[in-house]
């Protein structure tokens, strides 16, 4: 029978709640999963961590890291039926060291992620990683779903950001890969393997992650389009006219603006409607390099050869934010709307224009009528192909299941994936199953029994 009291003992009133007072973790960011836990365990320190795995070992009690709870696939919450804890990182927020001239930070995996873009800021640094859940996503969890966010085009994944590693094994062991080196070719790449595991390999408790100078200088601008592949199109010139200064491409369809601007009143920057917009930003480091200037240039171009219809560049930081949170917002707006269903798939981005004709085709064959809200990345090729039911209507008539599998199916037939950014969790677990290559399933049970042989890590999660 599961015993708290060890726990209670470990870690006191502060770093352990049972019941009532664990409520605020036992749900998942978008109330569809989570059962009762023994209690959630909430450690100050690695020692601690260490110990309360150890606990668990002995009691043969599941474990799922939890870090901001802002994962939008179950997975940071206890799946039906599993008899375990939730080890929250959020006492764990120290960042511990800001190296200027490795460029390096070292955090405790609960600090949270505008924290940390705060205290860089003030040292004139950057972690070049930006996403909607910033205010609430903590390192531990953006490294252990390897989040992407607005300019993984430009600087890559959480993965390309994170150096070294400091982990829980399910044995109560500390592994010390705490290593602040680019190059550290020592075998296989261990703290890698930790970025997108979902804590189903041990619990990250520090990081080294890399950083950069800060941005000086941003210019931004959204632009209307006639079509997605004019967008495409756009984003390769783009990238040839203003090189290294190319910083984010995002898009998003009329549909999309128009669902957000019927819920939330914001003004329209531009002029003229879409189908398509481009919100393109180049940002620098160095003072003087002129990006506003770069940028009216390329779009003038643009312009005259009519791959765009239309387009403002911002003049003010307000007017920049208010194209930002445009973007950031288009996921509110198709909330409010009512039922809705999420799709995080990501094709080569020459195959935006394909992927979407068809998915959005066969999602009209299968409930005619059905709102269709691409949006994302264009930089990536990741799109968030979101539904809502045909207007008048509450849901998706039971259609939901077939859908979704026409969504992604076709992704995988465009050479895509049906899991881009937010990871599988416990939703998209028979969906990975279903569409993963035999063989690299069998790799990834392979790594999980090898490192957790009991599954007592985040179980029913990833695979
Ligand atoms: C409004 C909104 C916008 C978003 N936008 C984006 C986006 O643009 N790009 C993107 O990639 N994602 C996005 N997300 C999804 C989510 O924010 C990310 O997946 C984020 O990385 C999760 O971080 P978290 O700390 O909340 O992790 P949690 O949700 O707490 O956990 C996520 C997973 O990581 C595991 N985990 C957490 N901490 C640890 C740890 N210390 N050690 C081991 N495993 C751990 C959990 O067990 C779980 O499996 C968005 C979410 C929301 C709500």
């Amino acid at each position: 029978m599961p015993d708290p009291a060890p726990f209670r003992a470990l870690l006191g009133p502060a770093g352990w709640r049972e019941g009532a007072d664990a409520a605020g973790f036992t749900r998942d960011w978008l109330d569809r999963y989570g059962a009762a836990p023994l209690g959630v365990a909430l450690p100050r320190d690695t020692g601690q961590v260490a110990a309360v795995m150890r606990l668990c070992a002995e009691q043969g009690l599941a474990v799922t890291p939890q870090g901001g709870n802002t994962g939008l696939n179950g997975g940071a919450v206890l799946s039906a039926g599993a008899q375990g804890i939730i080890l929250s990182l959020a006492r764990m927020t120290r960042i511990l060291a800001i190296d200027p001239v490795e460029y390096t930070v070292t955090v405790e995996a609960g600090v949270v992620l505008a924290a940390l873009h705060e205290a860089l800021g003030e040292q004139g640094l950057t972690l070049p990683l930006h996403l909607g859940s910033e205010g609430s996503a903590r390192i531990g969890g953006l490294i252990a779903t390897n989040a992407g966010g607005s300019h993984a085009m430009a600087h890559g994944m959480m993965e390309a950001q994170v150096l070294g590693l400091e982990a829980v094994l399910p044995d109560g062991r500390v592994w010390d890969g705490l290593r602040a080196l680019i190059k550290d070719n020592a075998g296989y790449q261990l703290r890698r393997l930790f970025c997108g595991a979902e804590g189903t390999l041990g619990v990250i408790t520090r990081a080294v992650l890399r950083t950069r100078p800060a941005p000086v200088a941003q210019a931004t601008a959204l632009l209307t389009l006639p079509d997605l592949a004019a967008a495409v199109q756009a984003g390769a010139f783009l990238r040839r006219r203003t090189g290294e200064f190319l910083s984010a491409l995002e898009f998003f369809p009329e549909l999309g603006l128009a669902l957000l601007l019927r819920h939330v009143p914001l003004p329209r920057p531009v002029e003229t409607r879409g189908p398509v917009y481009l919100l393109v930003e180049l940002a620098t480091s160095i003072p003087g390099m002129g990006l506003e200037e770069l940028l009216e240039a390329a779009l003038a171009d643009l312009l005259e050869e009519g791959s765009v219809t239309d387009g403002v560049v911002a003049a003010t930081g307000a007017q920049r934010a208010a194209i930002w949170q445009l973007r950031e917002e288009l996921p509110e707006g198709q909330r409010r709307e009512g039922a809705q269903i999420k799709h995080d798939v990501a094709v080569p981005v020459g195959r935006l224009p394909e992927f979407v004709a068809r998915a959005g085709a066969a999602a009209a064959d299968i409930l005619p009528g059905v709102r269709v809200n691409p949006f994302g990345h264009l930089g990536d090729g990741n799109v968030h192909f979101n539904l809502s039911p045909p207007e008048g209507r509450a849901d998706f008539g039971g259609l939901a299941g077939a859908l979704s599998d026409a969504v992604y199916d076709l992704a995988v037939d465009c050479g895509g994936t049906f899991s881009a950014e937010h990871g599988l969790g416990q939703s998209k677990i028979a969906l990975a199953d279903r569409l993963r290559p035999g063989a690299e399933r069998d790799m990834m049970r392979a790594i999980r029994h090898a490192l957790d042989p009991e599954g007592r890590m985040n179980p029913d999660k990833l695979v």
